[in-house]
Formats: C-alpha cells, structure tokens, sequence
C-alpha cells in the first residue's frame, strides 16, 4: 500500500504541475489580452477626440484651402497649395499629402 501512495502522489504532482504550467499561459494570455485592450482604448480615445475636431474645421481661411485629414488626424492647420492646371485645380498638403478637386465653378470665382 504504501508503494501506492507514492503512486497516486506523483501522479498527483504531475496533474498540479501540469495545472501550474496551464495557470502560467493563461496569465500570460491575460497579460497580452490586457495590453490590447489598453492599447484599443488609448486607439478609441484618439478616435474619439478626432471626431470632435470636426466642430471646428475651418475648410478655407483667408481663402486658403486647409487640409482635412491633418485638422482631423492632428488638429493641425495645413494649407493646401494648387498644383491644377488651367481646366483642375487639384489642392495638394505638402504635409500628408492629402489632395482635392476644386470645382471648375469654384475655381471660375476665385
Ligand atoms: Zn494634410
């Protein structure tokens, strides 16, 4: 009997070390999961603050085109320079370089 219990011992040793190495990855899982979801809501905050930039886009200022992307992205004022041609004006951000088509009409009036 007594061999028995050595036994049934380790195979419970071998049961709890295999339950500590699965406690192991999954702390290890949780951690990552945590980092992710750290980093999805640092991602949510900017996304967030983007959108309320829109309440004060100011698309042209002393009609100077501004760029979007760069006010929504950063809140940054960008101007946009021309680089149309005589039929298009194609206003290009030297900084992202997002561009835009001007309407002909638009363009006309300037
Ligand atoms: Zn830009």
């Amino acid at each position: 009997m007594f061999r028995f219990r050595e036994i049934l011992t380790r195979d419970a040793e071998r049961l709890a070390f295999d339950e500590k190495k699965k406690a192991g990855d999954l702390r290890r899982r949780l951690d990552l999961h945590d980092e992710a979801k750290a980093k999805l809501e640092s991602d949510l905050d900017d996304k967030v603050a983007a959108c309320a930039h829109l309440d004060t886009y100011q698309p042209l200022i002393d009609d100077t085109p501004q760029c979007p992307r760069c006010w929504i992205w950063r809140a940054r004022q960008e101007p946009m320079v021309d680089h149309g041609r005589q039929d298009q004006n194609l206003f290009k951000c030297h900084e992202c370089g997002y561009f835009a088509l001007s309407c002909l009409e638009e363009a006309r009036h300037r």
